[in-house]
């Protein structure tokens, strides 16, 4: 499988398998492997703007990337957890104690984690995009223990959707429905790391420039924006220069 070949992690490629995807397309070869890359100062990821038309594997080209590092930051996460759970008994072992026992509840077990705010979000300019691309992504993390996507669009209940956020590592959404929930307080960005913004350009075709710009602002923190749009105009790359933090490796 073609996939291999670009450094995913092996839950990914059988995903990829799994949805019958052999060789990745041009637009996956080239930025899946500049996305994961973390650049000269190895201190952060690069930005991308990519050039890509609906029917090209764009999502799969930022999704992927995306997940990878998610599933690495867990594993280390992971192994932190088990590294403290092992110092801990061998403490106990020291001074006679018995060994402390792994509780369910344990916040050291990796078992517990709980992501308490997504670490990646995607924007969509419409709720039909974001709900495929959910399913995309859905079907990508399916052999990935403990990553978790959810979708934040108009028109479905509140309560409904703010249930499935509560672990979400992945967020999916629409731009008004995402602003709601977070002046509401039910979701959190200050610990978004990826932030990709799909078809860029009917982004601000549909007037979310102002919405951009305030989760722009929310997730300064975060460590790479990606920005996929079929046609680079100037409006466009105006957008780019406010949300990039670098110039981009300019994938076309
Ligand atoms: P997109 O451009 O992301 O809307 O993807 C267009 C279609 O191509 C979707 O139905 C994907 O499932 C499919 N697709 C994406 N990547 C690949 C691939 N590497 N090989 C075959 N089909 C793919």
């Amino acid at each position: 499988n073609g996939f291999v070949l670009l450094g995913l992690a092996p839950e990914l490629v059988q995903a990829v398998a799994d949805l019958g995807y052999t060789q990745p397309t041009a637009v996956q070869a080239k930025a899946i492997p500049l996305a994961m890359n973390k650049g000269a100062n190895a201190t952060a990821f690069v930005d991308l703007m990519v050039s890509s038309q609906t029917g090209s594997g764009k999502t799969a080209a930022f999704l992927l990337p995306v997940l990878h590092t998610l599933l690495e930051q867990q594993a280390e996460m992971e192994a932190e957890g088990r590294a403290e759970f092992e110092r801990a008994v061998a403490e106990a072992a020291a001074n006679g104690e018995p060994a402390p026992k792994r509780k369910r509840k344990d916040p050291t077990n990796p078992r517990n984690f709980k992501a308490a705010a997504p670490g990646a979000l995607i924007l969509c300019p419409t709720r039909e995009l974001a709900q495929q691309v959910a399913q995309d992504a859905i079907e990508l993390v399916k052999h990935c223990r403990g990553l978790r996507v959810a979708n934040v669009v108009g028109g479905i209940p509140y309560q409904l959707q703010i249930a499935k956020l509560q672990n979400a590592n992945l967020v999916v959404a629409t731009p008004g429905r995402l602003l709601d929930l977070q002046r509401s307080m039910q979701i959190k960005l200050d610990k978004v790391q990826f932030l990709v913004v799909d078809e860029a350009d009917r982004m601000l075709d549909l007037g979310f420039s102002d919405d951009l710009a305030e989760v722009n602002q929310m997730t300064a923190q975060r460590q790479q924006t990606m920005m996929f749009s079929a046609t680079f105009a100037s409006r466009i790359q105006q957008l780019a220069m406010r949300v990039m933090h670098d110039n981009g490796a300019g994938v076309k």
